[in-house]
């Protein structure tokens, strides 16, 4: 949950104090991505091939995540979203949600969810269950294999579809299925998409294209934008406004009233920077304030110091604090001057 606070306090701020920025965002959602790979080669992801992947020896284990993970929920952060790349290619995949689920914050447990393509989730979602996961964001874009296998480089929907029927069979809750919208590739499909969620129990979520290939190929003037997927949608079904948004960064609605819903990100067209919680931390354990910054902050280089104990930790909380103390009023997508960051979408973590 978002909070406002005036900061700088009359003291400078120390581990265990909130992780406040010059605007008084209150930070207390991590995105923590667990690898760069991936099962598929979304295009408006990451290219289908000349990767440059992150050096294995780079990439944080299980321990190394929860000492970060530690520190920022010691900070306020109850909030842990795995993702990636494809956090299912993780094998101590579970090992990482036992260690983050045991995290308290004020005496109550974090929630530790995963955005993933669903692709051998079916296998694991019990493994993952029982070690702690709260919840889990499937990833899909059309329900036609032709046009998946076009749009993914890879000819696995039937494998998603497995993975979204095991998460609907699961207890895990609420079910969110995210969906990015893209003209002349699936706005024809958007129906479809829907009732596919409502059959499965899932809310749908659509996310508005942001600029984040590793093709530039991005276009403000093209992409889909929320109010044309309401228009779309408004055709088949009544929506109506569901209360209560707080920080989300999705607006959502009852479909004929309820009790289904679905969801619209308008990450481009009508930003939430102002709300904005969250942080991120890349698989080889750099922190970054935005998916859109132009810097990150080592924590990877404090972890492998001779540090130790108290003082390790207290270097990775002033690491964190000097992230948030960075960041911008918001993602300047809009600004001439706009840059797309150096990382494709794979290798931030969405
Ligand atoms: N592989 C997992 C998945 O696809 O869910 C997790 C990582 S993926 C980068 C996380 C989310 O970012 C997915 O829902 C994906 O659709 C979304 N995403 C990736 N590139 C995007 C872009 N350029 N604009 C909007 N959303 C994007
Ligand atoms: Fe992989 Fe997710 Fe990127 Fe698609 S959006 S290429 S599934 S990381």
């Amino acid at each position: 949950m978002s909070t406002m606070l005036q900061w700088p306090a009359s003291r400078p701020a120390r581990p265990g104090d909130p992780l406040v920025d010059s605007f008084g965002r209150v930070h207390s959602d991590l995105r923590v991505s667990l690898t760069d790979r991936c099962s598929l080669r979304c295009t408006y992801c990451m290219p289908e091939q000349g990767n440059l992947w992150l050096e294995r020896s780079t990439l944080l284990d299980a321990a190394e995540i929860e000492a970060i993970a530690r520190v920022a929920a010691l900070d306020g952060v109850d909030t842990f979203r795995l993702t990636g790349g494809e956090p299912l290619l993780r094998r101590d995949l579970a090992e990482i949600v036992r260690r983050l689920a045991a995290l308290t914050v004020g005496g109550r447990p974090v929630e530790v969810s995963m955005t993933t393509n669903g692709i051998g989730l079916a296998g694991r979602i019990d493994e993952l269950a029982a070690a702690g996961l709260s919840r889990v964001n499937i990833s899909l874009d059309t329900v036609r294999a032709d046009r998946f296998a076009e749009l993914t480089k890879r000819d696995r929907l039937a494998d998603v579809l497995d993975g979204i029927r095991a998460a609907a069979a699961s207890g895990l809750r609420p079910l969110k299925l995210n969906t990015v919208a893209m003209r002349g590739v699936n706005d024809d499909e958007l129906h479809d998409l829907v009732d596919l969620a409502v059959e499965h129990g899932a809310e749908l979520r659509f996310i508005e294209q942001m600029p984040l290939d590793a093709g530039h190929t991005w276009d403000r003037s093209t992409m889909l934008t929320r109010d044309e997927i309401l228009e779309t949608l408004s055709a088949r079904w009544r929506l109506t406004e569901v209360d209560g948004r707080g920080d989300s960064p999705a607006e959502r609605f009852h479909l004929d009233g309820g009790p289904h819903t679905v969801g619209v990100i308008a990450a481009v067209t009508a930003p939430f920077c102002g709300a904005c919680n969250r942080l991120r931390l890349t698989a080889d354990g750099q922190v970054r304030n935005c998916l859109f910054a132009r810097d990150e902050l080592d924590l990877r280089r404090v972890l492998r110091s001779e540090l130790s104990g108290t003082e390790r930790d207290a270097a990775l909380d002033s690491v964190l604090r000097a992230s948030v103390l960075g960041k911008q009023a918001g993602h300047g997508i809009d600004d001439p001057e706009f840059l797309q960051p150096g990382r494709g979408m794979n290798a931030i973590g969405g």
